[in-house]
């Protein structure tokens, strides 16, 4: 047995080794600022404890916020078991659970079980096109709120409206139609559905019960209504035996708000499981103290919040550094900058680094900087790898093998390469496959639509469905080789060549070209390890929230961190740079007008308490936004943090000061010494 209980202290040893009953593990005094107490720790070590008393790996389940936290946490238990026990742990997001829970019952609520994940921009096309259907001459509803809306909606558990007297009720309405039409289940569908299932059927709720005894979730600050109750299905016993529930969280992190998350859920957790044993975190083990009392200084200034008090064994640490600079370029410059400095005259690695940043749109300078200088970096929920055009249609080229009724994928690849189906025809057959309230694929086949195109159209119209029916035979045959057939399929499309012809370079296209190769060497290494197949595969991209590019990053060795404070939830970094402290971005725009405040100065506690060595936060008085450069003004969180603790520094003032004497002497005389080796 290799892991060590005595590694940590008294109430987490408590919490660790309390295995039966309800666990709430908070953080803090009355309970307190709790990041880096060591919550999730705790959570690791009670699952390698639990196994080291015999408990079945099979019957654990931990329920972790992000698919990257779900596997630091398995990598983390890999290294304090036996992996090949470890692996039977489940470790899985709740969308995750919900999809598994799904796939193997969802026929029970009127869907197939080749069901497709529609992720956001696939919800934004079908919701776009419905209001363009539906509203009246001069009624207007912008997409994107209409999604919010819907989505907001479902994560309290609402149905869509019966009656359709208001234009956003009859958009979510026919939205919920289309996609269950479509086969096709959207994020939020995924725990509406999950739920409902285990609510409905007693004989799907009892399987999984009996399957999962143990159940643990991580972030639980950050759950909402629908996943408190999937909790509570799974969890509470009929028998009304104690449920083997934990749950760890710190309400100061709750960060998701708008997904319907309610901090309440952790405040009511007694409500909902009865006689829990509480264990309160005091100890920091994450950050130097300067760190951690700047972020005190801040979430002290929330509203209703009780008080905690925290500590670190871990000094007092540098100050904090606040960085002044002129414009954001020169804010990317000088972070890119010293990360190669610090890195040689420190001699630390490029991993040691992170830049937190509250916008996506922030990235793009701080990559150009990084790449300039060669210093590698591995970016997480930004855009990504996911959103590229050629990713998009070799997905959609293998969610129509899995399911031809997908009608957003199919539009996506009916021309693509062209087939001489025209615009017209594919206009036709949509039309017909609403009035006849069938999909897309089956309405290319009526007979109805071939009398309507040219002889030429019907050649294609049918060609096109005969391979497709074809690969879907092949990719199902029993112990077929799914990634060959993937590859070859993709091969037999002509996809490669449209894409040399529809590329304005060659380097462009070699760059596409490489982005259809990595997602099959993606569902390549996926298959090596899972026997989840093809669908499977596509399930894993698509719940892939942070879009973050895991395997990538291994193969290409380790870099700077760019992240979005939202995906930094749970991580640690040695050194931080959080950037763009200003009025419009943290707090963000919207955040006055949704009066969401309070949880913008969360989000930058979140960002303060990742970081366990240094922290440097920077902002800028002019940025490049909206097309033009904008003056900026700090942001209002700076005034509540503590200036004892914090150091100024003003970027243009710093350049034109030359560097100092002892500094460069020693850099000349270490590279002086390279030279010599
Ligand atoms: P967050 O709220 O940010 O998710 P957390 O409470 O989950 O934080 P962890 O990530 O579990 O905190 O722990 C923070 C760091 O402290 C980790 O590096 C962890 O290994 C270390 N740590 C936790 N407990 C101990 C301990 N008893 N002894 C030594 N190190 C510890
Ligand atoms: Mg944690």
């Amino acid at each position: 047995m290799s892991f060590r209980l005595f590694d940590l202290n008294d109430p987490q040893r408590h919490a660790a080794t309390t295995i039966d009953g309800p666990l709430l593990i908070l953080a803090g005094a009355g309970t307190g600022a709790g990041a880096g107490t060591g919550k999730t720790r705790v959570i690791t070590v009670r699952i390698a404890y639990m196994l080291a008393q015999k408990i079945d790996p099979n019957s654990i389940l931990a329920v972790t916020f992000t698919n990257k936290a779900a596997n630091e946490m398995r990598e983390r238990l890999a290294g304090m078991v036996d992996p090949e026990v470890a692996k039977k742990v489940t470790m899985s997001t709740f969308h995750a659970l919900c999809v598994r829970i799904l796939r193997t019952d969802i026929e029970k609520l009127g869907y197939k079980k080749n069901f497709t994940i529609y992720d956001e921009g696939e919800q934004s096309g079908l919701i776009k096109k419905i209001i363009t259907k539906t509203a009246a001459i001069g009624e207007k509803l912008e997409p994107n709120l209409a999604k919010s809306l819907i989505s907001k909606a479902k994560n309290n558990g609402w149905s869509a409206p019966q009656d359709e007297k208001t234009l956003l009720g009859s958009v979510f309405a026919r939205y919920q139609a289309a996609l269950k039409q479509l086969n096709a289940v959207d994020f939020d569908d995924l725990l509406l559905l999950g739920v409902k299932l285990l609510a409905e059927h007693p004989d799907v709720r009892e399987r999984w019960r009996n399957r999962f005894r143990y159940i643990m979730v991580d972030e639980f600050q950050d759950t909402n209504r629908l996943q408190l109750e999937m909790v509570s299905y799974l969890a509470n016993r009929d028998d009304g035996t104690a449920p083997n529930v934990a749950v760890v969280g710190d309400d100061d992190q709750s960060i998701y708000g708008w997904r319907g998350a309610e901090v309440s859920n952790i405040l009511e957790f007694e409500a909902h499981f009865p006689d829990p044993t509480v264990v309160k975190l005091e100890q920091n083990y994450r950050s130097t103290n300067a760190i951690l009392n700047t972020a005190n200084a801040l979430i002290k200034n929330n509203p209703r919040r009780r008080p905690k008090k925290l500590w670190s064994g871990k000094g007092d640490g540098d100050k904090i550094r606040l960085v002044q600079a002129p414009d954001d370029r020169q804010e990317a410059e000088f972070i890119a900058n010293e990360i190669a400095r610090r890195k040689s005259d420190e001699t630390l690695q490029f991993d040691h680094f992170a830049i937190l940043f509250r916008m996506n749109a922030q990235s793009r300078l701080l990559e150009e900087a990084l790449r300039e200088r060669q210093i590698p970096y591995k970016i997480v929920g930004g855009k990504s790898f996911f959103d590229r055009r050629e990713v998009k249609d070799v997905l959609a080229y293998a969610a129509c093998t899995l399911n031809a009724d997908d009608d957003v994928s199919l539009l996506r690849i009916i021309n693509t390469p062209p087939r001489g189906i025209s615009e017209t025809t594919v206009e036709r057959a949509l039309e017909l496959s609403i009035k006849r309230n069938c999909s897309l694929f089956q309405a290319l086949q009526s007979p109805e639509l071939r009398k309507t195109v040219t002889p030429r159209a019907a050649n294609a119209i049918a060609e096109f469905v005969a391979q497709l029916d074809r690969w879907e035979t092949k990719i199902n045959e029993p112990l077929v080789d799914q990634v060959a057939v993937f590859r070859s399929l993709i091969d037999e499309s002509g996809y490669y060549a449209d894409l040399r012809r529809s590329c304005k370079t060659p380097d462009e296209a070699l760059k596409r070209e490489s982005g259809v190769r990595d997602v099959i060497e993606g569902f390549d290494r996926f298959a090596q390890h899972s026997s989840e197949g093809l669908r499977g595969y596509l399930d894993a991209m698509a719940l892939r929230q942070e879009k973050e590019d895991d395997d990538k990053d291994k193969e290409q060795g380790s870099g700077v961190m760019l992240i979005t404070l939202h995906a930094s939830k749970g991580l640690e970094f040695p050194h931080c740079y959080l950037v763009g402290l200003e009025e419009g971005i943290l707090p963000h725009d919207r955040s006055k007008v949704e009066g969401s405040m309070d949880e913008e100065r969360r989000l930058l506690y979140v960002g303060i308490t990742r970081a366990q060595k240094t922290l440097t936060m920077t902002y800028c008085f002019n940025r490049f936004r909206y097309g033009g450069v904008v003056p900026c003004t700090p942001s209002c969180f700076i005034k509540e943090l503590d200036p004892e603790l914090i150091e100024r520094i003003d970027l243009k003032k710093m350049l034109n000061t030359p560097v100092e004497a002892p500094a460069a002497k020693s850099r000349f005389a270490a590279m002086r010494a390279l030279l010599e080796k």
